[in-house]
């Protein structure tokens, strides 16, 4: 988004809630919402948005546009897996794959799902790569996550354009693809048969380890990410 286009929304902003004379007032600033927010009611420290609309925004990353379905970003995820098989020599790619590696690398001991209850955001992040290194991810495929993200908000005029909705919506791809902490045993059952329990433990989609996770992804893939959106403008329909 160009400085312009931020002044020009940053201001029309600032006049509807003006106009509403809501930032005080205790209402969640989600347009359309009579809600009050938790600071106004004393249940909570948000003076933004009602309970509903936090909750939406740490669970998707925007308060009002949810979270794309697979089948949304299915096509524009095989047009990224595809422009960067056909890219693979550039420079720009070549430097990504190398910054996924490096957080491969840099992600230390695989964590079970089931012990990151209560471990900071940062953890969690470290966690992600590792379970992604450890279920054998290709480094292209998580650049390729990103592009998919980048490409949908592109084409989806409704979509919310701040950075951190383009984030935590990566991050979210990257946790299904590296997905949880799944155990399997038998043992014998009654009359000798063998019975299977199963656990799956996944970790939670949401909250402060989404940012990192999608800032780090960012970091690695923005300079891949030009290019195949320049290129996509001319074969997408
Ligand atoms: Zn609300």
């Amino acid at each position: 988004m160009t400085t312009w286009e931020t002044r020009k929304r940053r201001k029309a902003d600032l006049s509807r809630r003006i106009a509403e004379g809501r930032e005080d007032a205790g209402y969640c600033r989600i347009v359309g919402c009579t809600q009050r927010t938790p600071a106004a009611r004393g249940t909570g420290l948000s003076r933004r948005a009602c309970r509903a609309h936090e909750d939406h925004y740490g669970r998707h990353g925007s308060y009002a546009h949810g979270s794309f379905p697979s089948k949304v970003l299915a096509p524009h995820r095989q047009a990224a897996e595809a422009w960067l098989a056909a890219h693979q020599a550039d420079p720009s790619v070549v430097r990504g794959v190398l910054g996924v590696q490096s957080q491969y690398a840099a992600a230390g001991q695989h964590l079970p799902a089931t012990r990151l209850a209560g471990l900071p955001p940062s953890e969690r992040c470290r966690a992600a790569w590792a379970r992604l290194r450890d279920a054998k991810v290709p480094p292209v495929d998580v650049l390729a996550a990103w592009l998919a993200v980048a490409a949908t908000i592109a084409s989806d005029p409704g979509a919310d354009r701040h950075s951190e909705f383009q984030q935590v919506q990566a991050a979210k791809l990257l946790h299904r693809m590296a997905s949880g902490t799944h155990r399997r045993w038998e043992r014998s059952g009654p009359g000798g048969s063998l019975e299977a329990t199963e656990l799956h433990k996944y970790p939670a989609s949401r909250g402060r380890v989404l940012r990192h996770l999608g800032e780090q992804l960012e970091r690695v893939a923005e300079l891949v990410a030009a290019p195949f959106l320049e290129a996509r403008k001319y074969t997408s329909t």
